[in-house]
């Protein structure tokens, strides 16, 4: 366990974001927005928010509007105008309130959190404490002090829309100082757009909940958590923070409000009786493999008082509930548990039509069903509850988690279960330094499923018995990685949610593998079960794979013709571009007009035995030159042996890219010589780089943490590739 988790709360996290960045270091947690986040948040509808109410009891809510009802004045100010707040919503968004906010765009996974507080909102807030009605919110500013991005692993991919005719207008684009004073003077007077147009709302202490919400809690798939930090950050005169004399550090004060994400199979959150108190009702979740950041589990341990809020995806049907969480290190009793949370309900907001949900011709709500579940699900069936700890609403009989035990039986598509596939390594060789490919056969039967094909750049995600993390195993065969075919041991495995999950990009080509039934693997020796699959992965070994997903695909680059197209890779980082370099050559082979006219790719390794692919790379950059379709164009950067910052080695960095930009195909090499966007823009040209601003361009990136926010800021920045038109790719969890 990290020692942040110890002191907690993310305001320390903070801290360790302000040191890296006073080193020169990309942190995680930045304390402006990078320009990728700011556009980001502006084409949200929907803001889930964590903000406290009068007591300092911590409440997760969602604000709702148009796109454009979130503007980024600059990278430290977000400007909210023009929104609708949940009926009976009672956490405050007065001047000097502290808020999290995180942003989901549901269809694609991509999220963002920032936390900061309201510094100014721009009409009285009502007096009885909900401040703003539904409609006629204020339009307010919120400073930001954190900003990060979030990994999508257990977020359900659902179609959110929202009916128009239930939001209050937009605001003016494109926003100014006017914008905002209009809004106000607007939502000063203005009335709801139908005068029921939030239903009913109930209000109440835990015993007042009936079956309505207990039948919202026990199919959901998806909630929010609001915790409040008050904690202390690290901070000294440098920046780098401070030490007393005995070497300890020292810590300032530090608080504020957050809010995140929890998914899981529909059911995921138990309703148990609380054993003192058995009419009193007990939430209780598996708290799965996360980022390793510990947030939201950090801040409890500094403050248990926390908001949930549940939603109904198919009516709108909002539940917030207020009560004080517990965690269990050690309880991994729920399927792909690495620990557990118990909530107890103090009181709830329940209100009939929270959200404005647009529905379709038939009446469905679009954001009813799911589209595609997270594939990181775990699976297994929860031990069955003694009827004596279910907890039964006061006016209904006990709502079973029905659709958890749909998930269990693996009838719930894409959640595993029974979707889970046997696969048989058929192929093991060395790709390039620590870098090893693996080729997997998939088998004839049972049928593959869609979630068993894949698109270039998308990664396969498999479950290993947690055995596989502390490998025991002497010699290649005696792999503690494989799975016993239908073994009771594998079975018992997934039943207690023992798996743990690993991903990998594929990094062969789909018409390949469909001609084959094979596909590959490059892996980079990192930790426990990739090192394990390094020393005891031979032929004839049995893995489990999940499915495939991932948005991080050619399709990017293949909507509309492109001028350009940049891929940027670091080290490992190259697999998922390899992949989509395939797909523009084998789309360019088969004349497709959609490809990209030229494609720059920016190749990032210490030195070049550690670089893969290369040989099919030249090849493919050669062909180029002699004229095939694809103009595919190599830079190579190694940014080892020399020192990286070596005038001379810069300077011929930039003369060799400079060559290329003058040419089609081709392969250039940087030694010593580490992307920036002066070698982006020789390498480029002045029409690449002139493309690339004017909307011709797109670029991927996908590399180390560091590397990716250095390249992302020379690309955006530097060379004005607007936010939208740059995809990115990030290993880390
Ligand atoms: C989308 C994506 C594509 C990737 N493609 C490649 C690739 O093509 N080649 C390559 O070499 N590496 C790739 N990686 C990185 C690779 O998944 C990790 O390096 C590898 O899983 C490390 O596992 P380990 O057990 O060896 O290391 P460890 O250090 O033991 O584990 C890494 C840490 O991250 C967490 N973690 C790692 N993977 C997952 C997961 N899937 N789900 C939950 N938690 C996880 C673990 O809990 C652990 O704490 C990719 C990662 C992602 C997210």
């Amino acid at each position: 366990m990290p020692s942040v988790y110890h002191h907690g709360e993310i305001a320390v996290q903070k801290a360790v974001g302000v040191r890296e960045e006073a080193a020169g270091v990309e942190p995680y947690i930045r304390s402006a927005m990078p320009a990728q986040h700011s556009q980001f948040f502006g084409t949200q509808n929907l803001l889930f928010i964590g903000a406290r109410d009068a007591s300092g009891q911590p409440w997760a809510s969602a604000l709702a509007g148009h796109p454009g009802f979130i503007t980024a004045l600059d990278s430290k100010l977000l400007a909210l105008t023009g929104y609708r707040r949940l009926p009976g919503d009672p956490a405050l968004l007065t001047k000097g309130s502290q808020v999290g906010g995180l942003g989901i765009e549901f269809a694609t996974r991509r999220r963002n959190r920032v936390n900061g507080r309201v510094t100014a909102v721009r009409a009285p807030a009502s007096a009885d404490g909900a401040d703003g009605d539904v409609n006629g919110s204020p339009p307010l500013l919120m400073s930001v002090d954190l900003s990060f991005g979030n990994c999508p692993k257990y977020i359900q991919v659902r179609d959110v829309k929202l009916d128009p005719s239930q939001l209050p207008p937009p605001p003016k684009q494109p926003f100014s100082p006017t914008t905002l004073l209009a809004a106000a003077a607007a939502a000063k007077g203005a009335r709801p757009v139908s005068a029921d147009s939030g239903g009913r709302v109930l209000r109440g202490s835990w015993a007042e909940l009936g079956a309505a919400q207990a039948a919202i809690i026990a199919a959901a798939d998806t909630f929010f958590i609001a915790t409040g930090y008050n904690g202390r950050t690290k901070t000294g005169s440098d920046g780098g923070g401070a030490q007393d004399e005995d070497g300890q550090d020292v810590f300032e004060a530090g608080v504020g409000c957050d809010v995140s994400h929890r998914g899981g199979p529909p059911g995921f959150v138990r309703m148990e009786r609380s054993a003192a108190a058995p009419d009193r009702p007990l939430l209780r979740w598996a708290d799965f493999v996360g980022n390793n950041m510990f947030q939201t589990l950090g801040n409890l341990a500094t403050d248990p008082r926390c908001g949930l809020l549940f939603v109904d995806w198919a009516s709108g049907a909002t539940l917030q509930l207020a009560g004080t969480a517990v965690v269990d290190l050690a309880d991994r009793s729920l399927p792909g548990a690495q620990r557990t949370v118990t909530f107890q309900v103090e009181s709830f907001v329940y209100a009939e039509r929270g959200l404005p949900l647009a529905v379709r011709d038939d009446g469905t709500a679009y954001a009813a069903a799911v589209t595609q579940y997270s594939p990181y699900l775990p699976t297994g069936a929860p031990p069955q509850l003694p009827a004596a700890r279910v907890w039964t609403p006061r006016d209904g009989p006990a709502v079973a988690a029905s659709a958890a035990s749909a998930a269990a039986a693996g009838t719930v598509d894409g959640c595993g279960g029974s979707g889970v596939l046997e696969v048989e390594c058929v192929g093991v060789s060395w790709a390039a330094e620590g870098i090893k490919a693996f080729q997997f056969r998939l088998p004839a039967a049972p049928t593959p499923t869609s979630a068993h094909a894949y698109t270039s750049g998308q990664y396969a995600i498999f479950e290993f018995p947690t055995s596989a993390l502390s490998s025991t195993a002497s010699s290649p065969g005696d792999s503690a990685l494989s799975w016993a075919s239908s073994s009771s041991a594998a079975t018992a495995v997934v039943n207690t949610g023992a798996a743990v999950t690993r991903t990998w990009t594929v990094t062969s080509h789909p018409a390949a593998t469909a001609a084959s039934g094979v596909f590959t693997l490059a892996i980079k020796r990192a930790g426990a079960v990739s090192s394990a699959m390094h020393d005891t992965l031979a032929p004839g070994a049995k893995l489990r794979l999940r499915g495939f997903d991932g948005d991080f695909t050619a399709a990017a680059l293949l909507a509309a013709p492109l001028e350009v197209a940049v891929l940027v890779a670091g080290g490992i980082g190259i697999t998922p571009l390899w992949a989509v370099v395939q797909a523009l050559a084998a789309a360019a082979a088969g004349a497709s007009t959609a490809v990209p006219k030229r494609v720059l790719l920016l190749y990032s390794v210490r030195h070049l035995p550690e670089a893969a692919f290369l040989g099919q790379l030249r090849e493919l950059a050669a062909a180029a030159e002699a004229g095939a379709e694809l103009n595919l164009q190599v830079l190579l950067t190694t940014t080892a042996p020399e020192p990286a910052t070596a005038a001379p080695a810069v300077r011929r960095g930039l003369e060799a890219a400079a060559a290329l930009a003058g040419c089609r195909g081709g392969v250039a090499e940087a030694r010593g010589c580490r992307l920036s966007a002066e070698l982006l823009a020789a390498a480029l040209g002045p029409a690449g780089v002139a493309a690339l601003a004017n909307g011709g361009g797109a670029a991927m990136v996908c590399g180390p943490a560091g590397f990716m926010a250095a390249t992302e800021a020379a690309l955006v920045e530097g060379l004005g590739l607007p936010a939208s038109r740059l995809y990115s790719e990030s290993f880390n969890y």
